[in-house]
């Protein structure tokens, strides 16, 4: 797979890192150069109020509209425009403005909205953004509760604009220092954070090298150790497999191998005798011939195993009639069983339905009967049993024969493993048998189990499902 694709998670985590660090950082900045905005002006308004009504209540004591000729209150009045680096605009009942600090409407007439509101009794307020200035209009009051007039007053924010651009700029300097550190320390949090992860994939990679490799450790964190764990996990059942394969072809070869040496050594004895009796050929022929089936025979048992072996063995699985099945593998041993005087009985509990491969169960429990009557002793018995219950069908095989001992059950189902060598040979066993029968079972989701006293007799118990589920055998 192409790594570059896939992105890195080193760069992932970077950028969220980044995120979570600058999305805050951003938010409260915006808000913070906004609200010292709008406080500024809030506290200019509060103030430019303040003043104005105290201003408008000296002009309606003093009935200043009616009479302008108060130098002081002409004065305070420049005063407190020049204060805020405004304007003051006095309009009287006639609209007319008879007060301009900036002498420039003295005489014209103001019918702006705000006015015309205010002469209706609603004192305004209004912030110009865009020209930076911040307008109050409130009523001046005449004599017996007429209205003389009205006061405008215009107040610079230019001031506060410039304080805002300035905390703008301090802001937008603080914020990228802090991106910069925010994204040095992501950068070094990220690499850290997969560091772990990169040691572990070169740690596989080390161990990759040799060809079955060796464990790993990475003691970083709680999660490398178990990545390491799992990996070391299945390293080993791989080498198990790799043993167990190299086992089974070095016995293989073996098995192989010992009817071919045997042919050779009867052949050469032969050849090296001048003048040989034709009894003499007959009998190493003889013996060569039983080599030669040998050895088929091993071939056969090993492809059956192998067949057995694949991953999706295909069961031919249809209703078996399991009582008629088992008289059928009776009946074709009891010459085997005679020919040892072994008595071969069938004790069938109850008719038995049941969903299998006819073929298949049958080779794995002829096998079982088979090895019953070539383990026995001369006269002996073997006890063939068939019973079931609503779920499983039971097969019991037992005899009378020379038994395992104990320490041997485990392994009588391995590949070419046999209890007495030279006898499992002198009864044309391949040391296959056991193991080709329980990997049928297996197939069929049964188990088999193995009981034996030495010198006494072994029983064989097979247990099988009645129902074959094939999802079971995918899983
Ligand atoms: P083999 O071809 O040698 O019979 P199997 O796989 O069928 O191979 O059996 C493995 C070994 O288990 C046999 O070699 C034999 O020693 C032992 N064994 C199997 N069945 C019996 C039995 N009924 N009684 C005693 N030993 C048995």
């Amino acid at each position: 797979m192409r790594i570059g694709r896939r992105g890195s998670l080193r760069v992932r985590l970077f950028l969220i890192l980044l995120a979570v660090g600058m999305v805050p950082l951003l938010a409260v900045g915006s808000i913070l150069v906004y609200s010292s905005g709008q406080n500024r002006i809030d506290s200019l308004l509060t103030e430019l109020q303040y003043q104005s009504v105290a201003l408008v209540g000296e002009l309606e004591e003093r009935d200043y509209i009616e009479n302008m000729a108060q130098p002081v209150l002409s004065a305070e009045i420049e005063q407190l425009a020049r204060f805020y680096r405004g304007r003051i605009i006095l309009v009287d009942s006639n609209y007319r403005i008879c007060k301009d600090t900036y002498l420039l409407g003295e005489g014209k007439y103001n019918i702006s909205e705000e006015v015309i509101q205010c002469f209706s009794g609603s004192n305004s307020f209004r912030y110009d953004e865009e020209q930076d200035y911040l307008e109050l209009v409130l009523p001046i009051a005449g004599k017996e509760e007429t209205q003389s007039g009205v006061f405008v007053i215009t107040a610079s924010t230019e001031g506060i604009r410039a304080q805002g651009e300035r905390l703008r700029e301090q802001c937008t300097v603080a914020v990228l220092i802090a991106g910069v550190l925010i994204g040095a320390l992501s950068l070094f949090l990220s690499t850290r954070f997969v560091r772990p992860l990169k040691k572990v994939a070169r740690a596989i990679d080390e161990s990759s090298q040799d060809s079955v490799g060796g464990d790993i450790q990475v003691e970083d964190c709680a999660e490398t150790i178990q990545i390491a764990q799992a990996y070391n996990r299945t390293l080993a059942r791989l080498r198990t497999l790799d043993e167990s394969r190299q086992q089974f072809v070095s016995n293989v070869s073996h098995e192989l191998k010992t009817p071919i040496t045997s042919i050779r050594v009867l052949a050469d004895s032969l050849i090296g005798q001048e003048e040989a009796p034709v009894e003499l050929y007959r009998e190493f022929m003889t013996d060569i011939s039983a080599e030669i089936d040998r050895e088929s025979q091993i071939i056969d048992d090993l492809l059956t195993l192998v067949r057995m072996d694949k991953a999706h063995t295909e069961l031919n699985i249809a209703q078996v009639n399991i009582n008629e099945m088992m008289e059928n593998i009776l009946k074709r041993l009891r010459p085997l069983a005679m020919k040892r005087n072994v008595d071969l009985v069938l004790e069938s509990f109850r008719p038995v339905l049941a969903d299998a491969d006819e073929m298949k169960l049958s080779l794995a429990v002829m096998n079982l009967v088979e090895n019953a009557i070539k383990y026995n002793v001369d006269n002996g018995w073997v006890r063939v049993s068939l019973n079931a219950d609503h779920q499983f069908f039971y097969i019991k095989v037992n005899d009378s024969g020379i038994g395992i001992p104990e320490s041997e059950w485990d392994h009588i189902f391995e590949r070419f493993y046999r209890v007495d060598k030279a006898r499992s040979r002198a009864s044309g066993g391949t040391g296959l048998g056991l193991a080709i029968t329980k990997s049928i079972i297996s197939l069929h989701h049964g188990a088999i189990r193995v009981h034996s006293a030495e010198g006494e007799g072994t029983t064989f118990t097979v247990r099988i499902p009645r129902t074959y589920r094939r999802q079971e055998a995918e899983t």
